[in-house]
């Protein structure tokens, strides 16, 4: 069987299983629309999936993923932005309470921004959001821990540029939306959550 197959496979274990029990959600959902209170910006990475990480429910998390799980700094233009159409659409469509900025451990997207590839490609330029942040890192320490350190600073650096969007400061200021940053550990399966005081994180229990 190839790699393809087990997707089919997968897909008839979940239409026999999980949609089966959770048949009238789905009719509900279908009927009445969306409504989550929260959005989840996270990264692309196969392994730090925000449904599987939060147990949630279908219709529970509205979740934008892209590399390195970045928000870029409010810049409209003709250019595609598709971070933002979904920010905008989690914000001001369907008015979500939360916003989660997830990250994660070994992300090859923060990665790619320690080496600096600035090779004209889609993710070097991508990437580039996190130039400043970059240079707050100690390039003396470890790659390892250089990486680790940008994870986290990186999750800071979106969790500013959320507010440069007009229609998220508004709701901030007002208190109907709250911004959040967490950090999942691949290996321990262990979520961080940032202090939005001083910028740490600690695990939650
Ligand atoms: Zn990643």
């Amino acid at each position: 069987m190839d790699d393809f197959d087990n997707l089919i496979t997968g897909y008839r274990r979940f239409r026999t299983g999980r949609f089966t029990q959770q048949n009238a959600l789905y009719k509900r959902l279908a009927d009445l629309g969306q409504s989550p209170r929260v959005m989840v910006i996270a990264c692309c990475d196969s392994r730090a999936d925000p449904a599987l990480i939060f147990d949630t429910a279908p219709g529970e998390i509205f979740v934008v993923r892209n590399v390195a799980n970045l928000v870029p700094p409010y810049s409209p233009s003709d250019k595609f932005h598709g971070t933002s159409a979904a920010l905008e659409f989690g914000v001001t469509g369907l008015e979500v309470s939360h916003i989660l900025v997830l990250g994660h451990a070994r992300c090859g997207g923060i990665e790619a921004s320690l080496s600096r590839q600035e090779d004209g490609s889609f993710i070097g330029r991508w990437v580039s959001i996190l130039d400043e942040t970059r240079q707050s890192i100690d390039p003396t320490t470890s790659h390892e821990k250089q990486c680790v350190s940008l994870e986290l600073a990186g999750i800071g650096q979106s969790l500013k540029n959320l507010v440069t969007f007009p229609f998220v400061a508004e709701r901030v200021a007002a208190g109907t939306l709250s911004l959040h940053g967490g950090y999942f550990d691949i290996a321990t399966g262990m979520l961080n959550m940032r202090d939005p005081e001083n910028g740490m994180f600690a695990e939650i229990k």
